[in-house]
C-alpha cells in the first residue's frame, strides 16, 4: 500500500504559499529516491520521526522513533516552478514469518513539523534565504523501549538508517564519544568526504609528513 498523500500535499501547498505565494510547487511520491543521491541543483532535507505501523497479515500495530521521510527539492528559477519528491521508509512485522513492508502512518502533528522544517530548508537551499533554520521536534506518542529491529527495517536494509544515533540517546549518559584520534589502519584520506573541512584534512596531512 502507497502512502496516503492527501494530507501531506494540502498541508505543504498551505506552507509553501504562505512564504512563496507566487511560485509554483509540487509535492510528489517517489519510491526510488536514494539519500546522498542527488541529481544536479537538487537539495535534500531528511527527517526521521516517530510513526506507528500496522502489519497487513496479524494486524499488528507498533510504533517506532526512526521513520525516516527522505525529501530531494528543486527551484527552477526559468520556469518559476519547483519540485519536492519525497520517500517514507518502511518496516515490516516482526512476529511474522513472512512479513511485507508496511508505510507509516503519521499523526497530522508530525507531518505538520515535517513539512514546516521542509519548507524551511527549500527557502534555505533552493532560494538562498538567509534563514536561521531551526528545526521543530518530533513527537513520540508514546515512550518506546528496546532496540531498533534492524531486520525489519528497510532503512537498515539498505543502510541509510541512523540506528547508531539514536541508540547512543537511550543508552547510559555516560557512553563514550567516537574517539578523535584516528586509528593508522583506517585510509582516513580516502574515507574523507569532499565537504569535510579542510582544517581536518590539512591536520591529516600534516601528521603522515611527521612520520
Ligand atoms: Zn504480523
Ligand atoms: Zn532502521
Amino acid at each position: 500500500m502507497d502512502l496516503d498523500m492527501k494530507v501531506w500535499k494540502r498541508m505543504f501547498q498551505e506552507l509553501i504559499r504562505e512564504v512563496k505565494p507566487w511560485h509554483t510547487w509540487q509535492l510528489t511520491l517517489d519510491k526510488s529516491l536514494l539519500p546522498n543521491i542527488l541529481k544536479p541543483g537538487w537539495a535534500q532535507y531528511q527527517q526521521w520521526t516517530f510513526a506507528w505501523f500496522q502489519c497487513s497479515l496479524c494486524s499488528r500495530n507498533w510504533a517506532s522513533a526512526q521513520v525516516q521521510v527522505l525529501f530531494h527539492m528543486h527551484w527552477s528559477e526559468g520556469e518559476s516552478r519547483g519540485q519536492v519528491k519525497m520517500r517514507v521508509f518502511a518496516q515490516r512485522c516482526q512476529k511474522c514469518a513472512q512479513p511485507s513492508f508496511e508505510v507509516p502512518e503519521f499523526t497530522e502533528e508530525n507531518i505538520s513539523r515535517i513539512l514546516n522544517n521542509l519548507v524551511l530548508q527549500i527557502l534555505k537551499k533552493c532560494y538562498r534565504e538567509g534563514i536561521k533554520f531551526v528545526k521543530s521536534p518530533m513527537i513520540k506518542d508514546i515512550a518506546l523501549k528496546g532496540p531498533h529491529n534492524s531486520d525489519n527495517c528497510e532503512a537498515c536494509l539498505q543502510g541509510f538508517c541512523v540506528q547508531n544515533d539514536m541508540g547512543l540517546a537511550v543508552q547510559s549518559p555516560i557512553a563514550l564519544p567516537f574517539p578523535t584520534i584516528s586509528s593508522p589502519t583506517l585510509g582516513i584520506t580516502a574515507e574523507m568526504p569532499p565537504t569535510s573541512g579542510s582544517t581536518r584534512e590539512e591536520a591529516v596531512k600534516k601528521k603522515k609528513i611527521k612520520k
